[in-house]
């Protein structure tokens, strides 16, 4: 057995006053009142005499209307005479602070204020391994990411963040036990997975020891290790054969009336000396991961909910957040500007999030450096931290001067090219970048201008509304026949892209018009469209279903195959026009139109005809060319070919998406542009609505 500790000494709050009067964590909600305090006091009683049989105890009086002093450890840190004093989240417990530094000071203590304004609750999310200069920070509920990095500087230790996520282990003493020798004893689902990750990585699986819900929910790591004991409101057979093995007697001391308020063993004790914890002279200053950078940004911040996503993302890549400034916007059409501290436990994870921010519009606000480039040393791999696009105009930082990213498109790396003093930059998909291009790599010296950041009552609008109305559909659909009139006038770019169900829907004959009458100047899909377009023009099936009657035809399953046969016998959709076997249909109208067209192949597709391009890289190239200096792009029932198309396609071209599910639509609502409406509806009625108002001008 590792050395157990020995002349331990704990600050103990005998619980007086204590009773339930707020609720500030989950264990409290509903037990307002319902304290009984003859038997807290006799199960804290059991508690200090286990206690004090094996260690000192130091008593601080419980101050009435401070119903959870008694929780000492929340108080603040002690280490080499300094104590740290907390500074509680909820003002509920702030008023303590003030008693606990009195008493610290009395007993000789250095009380040293964390800088700032950051929330730190003590010892209850701050936990000394014992014998290493080592704390473990927990963060996310109740301590902010910020105070550990000031922690670890002020008492020169090492500080390993781990994130909490479950509010009911609102401290990381709640589901973290540190023991001597390295060892812990731990319950994983409460922890991010990152920090579940960084647990697994510095502690060996022979020293760590993974509790389950039984043991968390019961507060089995809640628990005082001193004196070869490990003292506990609760213990499962299984962490008691484990803390057997590794040489502990197992000490049960009831605890339920501390329960009831969310805290037992550990959250009644605050250790006023850490052994071993002592740096030697020579000892180098210890690491302390957590990173930080200050980044501004500028815009409609608060109507368009940007700030509020910003702040998601860095909490959702277990960051932490200061705002420095906020400058507010004080008209309607005036913009806000904000400076944030970013914080994060590690550089990589600093990175991760402050890529995101930059490709939201936010800029690092230190000194402006150039891009950082590194050169491509295979073809088709980028360098490991390549920065990746967002559909908004990008500027990149080059020999001092920004310049704006051409061929802007999603999920591409940024590639700078051409001589000192004119260089171009250019979005590059991974498998065309060439051995030497030189990709811009981090976040340094890049910035992106987002046009629109969607409003969450938007995007909750697309989400709820299940179907749409048929008036409502009617409503938007005349705005989008005034927006196609207005195009073809200028003579814009309108691009369809369509999947098989606008033929199964009755839609086929309305695309048709619209392509015959200008409306559309490039049509994509897959296979499945021009096969049902045909086999309808052929034989007025889809799918074999009779589109005009409704029912199956006998044989009928067979047609779109008899069709692409057909067609594969002419060499083609356009020498089948040619060759006058076909006569109509949204196929036939584009080869007699003059409407490019490009079908990209899929795993399911029959035949294929013999203009679907079965090389999906090629295919991609063919609907990049026709997308090129869209204006718009009507994307009709095709989750597919309109996702494929949505990735390729610049902010700036309006975007109509038609589909039946909420989930496709939002999907590409997602991509924060103002330019897209979503109908969630059936495609057929809207070609048919689309059709009426357009004839109807
Ligand atoms: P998809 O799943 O990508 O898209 C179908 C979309 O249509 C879905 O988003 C769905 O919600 C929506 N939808 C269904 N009913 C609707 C309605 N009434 N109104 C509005 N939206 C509706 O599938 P896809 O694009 O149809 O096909 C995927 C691939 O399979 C394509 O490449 C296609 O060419 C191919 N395919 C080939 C054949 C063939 O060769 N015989 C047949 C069918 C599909």
């Amino acid at each position: 057995m590792d050395a157990m500790a020995a002349g331990d000494k704990f600050l103990v709050c005998p619980p007086r006053f204590y009773r339930i009067e707020y609720v500030i964590n989950p264990w409290m909600e509903g037990n307002i009142g319902r304290t009984d305090l003859d038997a807290a006091m006799r199960q804290w009683e059991g508690l200090r005499s286990e206690l004090g049989a094996r260690a000192a105890l130091e008593v601080v009086e419980h101050v009435a209307g401070l119903p959870d002093m008694p929780f000492t450890a929340n108080a603040g840190l002690v280490h080499d005479g300094i104590f740290v004093p907390a500074r509680f989240r909820f003002p509920q417990r702030q008023p303590e602070v003030a008693h606990f530094a009195e008493w610290f000071r009395r007993a000789r203590h250095r009380v040293v204020e964390l800088p700032g304004q950051v929330t730190f609750e003590g010892e209850g999310d701050a936990l000394f391994q014992p014998g290493e200069r080592l704390v473990w920070g927990g963060y996310g509920v109740r301590t902010s990411l910020l105070a550990h990095r000031h922690l670890a500087d002020l008492l020169d230790v090492e500080v390993v963040p781990l994130r909490l996520v479950d509010e009911r282990f609102y401290h990381l003493d709640t589901c973290f036990c540190p023991l001597p020798g390295g060892r812990v004893v731990y319950y994983p689902e409460a922890f991010d997975r990152a920090s579940h990750e960084t647990i697994v990585a510095r502690v060996g699986a022979e020293k760590r020891f993974a509790v389950d819900a039984t043991d968390a929910l019961n507060f089995a790591c809640n628990a005082v290790v001193t004196g070869g004991a490990f003292i506990t409101n609760f213990a499962g057979a299984a962490l008691r054969e484990r803390l057997g093995d590794w040489g502990y007697e197992v000490v049960v001391c009831p605890l339920s009336q501390f329960i009831l308020a969310g805290g037992a063993a550990k959250c009644l004790v605050l250790h006023l000396v850490h052994r071993g914890g002592a740096r030697p002279a020579a000892a180098p200053h210890a690491g302390n991961g957590v990173r930080e950078r200050l980044v501004e940004v500028q815009g409609h911040l608060l109507d368009t909910g940007l700030m509020n996503a910003m702040l998601d993302c860095i909490t959702e890549g277990g960051g932490g957040f200061e705002i420095e400034a906020f400058q507010p916007g004080f008209r309607h059409d005036q913009g806000s500007l904000a400076r944030v501290r970013v914080v994060a436990p590690s550089a990589d994870r600093l990175e991760d999030v402050l890529g995101r921010l930059v490709q939201m519009g936010a800029r690092v606000a230190e000194a402006e450096t150039d891009a950082r480039l590194e050169p491509v040393v295979r073809a088709g791999v980028a360098p490991r931290d390549f920065y990746s696009t967002t559909i908004f105009p990008t500027d990149v930082r080059v020999d001092a001067t920004w310049v704006r990213a051409t061929r802007q498109r999603m999920d591409a790396v940024l590639v700078v090219e051409g001589a000192p003093g004119a260089p171009r930059v250019t979005c590059c998909l991974l498998r065309d970048l060439a051995v030497g291009d030189r990709v811009v790599c981090g976040i340094e010296g890049v910035r992106t201008h987002p046009t629109h950041v969607a409003r969450p009552h938007e995007r909750f609008g697309f989400m709820s509304a299940a179907v749409s109305s048929e008036r409502r559909v009617e409503l938007v659909v005349k705005r989008i026949a005034w927006e196609m009139r207005r195009v073809r006038e200028r003579r814009g770019k309108i691009v369809v892209v369509a999947g098989p169900v606008v033929i199964h829907t009755g839609g086929g004959p309305h695309l048709a018009r619209l392509v015959r009458r200008g409306y559309v100047q490039a049509l994509i899909g897959g296979n499945g469209l021009a096969a049902h377009d045909i086999e309808q023009a052929l034989f007025g099936t889809s799918l074999g279903v009779d589109l005009k009657r409704g029912i199956n035809v006998q044989g009928g399953h067979r047609n779109h195959l008899q069709a692409i046969n057909l067609v594969r016998a002419c060499g083609g959709i356009a020498r089948a026009v040619e060759a006058e076997l076909l006569h109509g249909g949204v196929m036939y109208e584009c080869v007699k139109n003059h409407v490019p067209f490009a079908l990209a192949g899929s795993i399911r597709d029959d035949g294929p005809l013999p203009e679907t391009q079965m090389d999906l890289v090629a295919a991609q190239a063919e609907y990049a060319r026709l997308i090129d200096g869209a204006d718009m792009i009507l994307m009709l029932a095709s989750m597919l070919h309109a996702i494929g198309v949505g990735n390729m396609t610049p902010a700036g071209v309006r975007l109509i998406c038609v589909d039946i599910s909420p989930a496709v639509v939002t999907k590409l609502a997602d991509r924060g542009s103002v330019e897209s409406t979503g109908i969630v509806t059936d495609v057929g009625l809207f070609l048919n609505l689309l059709v009426a108002a357009l004839v109807a001008e």
